[in-house]
């Protein structure tokens, strides 16, 4: 057992150390052995119950915390929020309750509001896992990207990455600002001022409104999806005009290093934020990304539910 992170949540990388960040990319490395083997199943968490809540859509990590636990021999018990009693009056509060009083010895949730998490891990004794709440944080979203960097560079330390397009509601860009700092990358923060954080001064990282100057010479390009549904009025122009001055296309990939990598969190809008042909470059590692998130959750429950062996 890793006393580190046992019985702890994991809510956000802002706060989060970078031994128990380590521990975790360390640990998923091992879990990578697991996803390569033909029978993916330990039984490591056998008679420990997991349970999903999203309140928003996902494909990628809803699917990949359920893969995660039940490769690992957990019961998994997935809950949508439309179909949760949410949906009919309860509250938050009495939803995690319940989910306690159900004897869930670990809870998932994705919510569209910031801080939810934060505040159902005071309610609760069994540790919550930020699945994305709101423009806040994405943490295993974050470690998964490390993990994906570092595979690919050998090591985080001094790199130069962009995180390009619609920082401003995205939680994956602020849990890549603190996790890859931390880990000793130099980050940048790459889109129109409207796309930019409101307290950008408070990240440890720098802003560039163009998009040439924001890849020269970087080692990681990091796209972002444009988050239409958190927009409540027009931020930029038409999808033409953003695509022809923020798209990532091969020309403005010239830009960055020659061996420089493309990641992206998915869900991705070929033609719009991204160029058609960049997802199936060699350099696009977005399969990369699917894959160690899948490690990096078997790694945070196993963690996080202090397992042995
Ligand atoms: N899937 C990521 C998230 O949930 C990124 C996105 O939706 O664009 O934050």
């Amino acid at each position: 057992m890793n006393p580190l992170l046992a019985g702890r949540d994991l809510l956000d990388l802002e706060t989060l150390g970078r031994p128990e960040m380590e521990a975790l990319l360390d640990t998923a490395a091992t879990f990578g052995e697991v996803l390569r083997r033909d029978v993916k199943k330990v039984p490591t968490l056998r008679g420990k119950s997991v349970v999903t809540l999203f309140f928003e859509n996902s494909t990628r990590t809803r699917t990949s915390f359920e893969a995660a636990g039940k490769y690992m021999s957990a019961d998994v018990i997935n809950i949508s929020g439309s179909a949760s009693s949410a949906s009919k009056g309860e509250s938050l509060r009495d939803t995690f309750l319940t989910l306690q009083a159900l004897t869930a010895d670990l809870v998932v949730m994705r919510t569209p509001y910031s801080g939810a998490c934060h505040q159902a891990a005071d309610w609760v004794g069994v540790p919550v896992v930020n699945a994305g709440d709101g423009t806040h944080e994405h943490p295993t979203q974050g470690l998964l990207d490390a993990l994906t960097i570092r595979e690919a560079k050998g090591s985080i330390e001094g790199l130069n990455v962009a995180i390009v397009g619609d920082v401003a509601h995205s939680r994956v860009a602020r849990s890549n600002v603190w996790g890859l700092t931390k880990l000793g990358a130099n980050v940048r923060l790459v889109g129109p001022r409207t796309l930019l954080p409101a307290d950008a001064e408070r990240l440890p990282a720098t802003c560039h409104t163009d998009l040439r100057e924001g890849l020269d010479g970087v080692d990681v390009v990091m796209v972002l999806r444009l988050q239409l549904e958190r927009m409540d009025r027009a931020l930029f122009p038409t999808p033409r005009e953003y695509c022809n001055l923020y798209g990532v296309g091969t020309k403005a990939l010239a830009a960055a290093k020659a061996d420089a990598i493309v990641l992206h969190p998915g869900p991705m809008n070929r033609g719009l934020e991204i160029s058609g042909d960049v997802p199936d470059l060699p350099r696009s590692l977005m399969e990369r990304q699917v894959t160690n998130g899948v490690a990096v959750r078997m790694a945070t429950l196993y963690l996080l539910l202090g397992a042995e062996g």
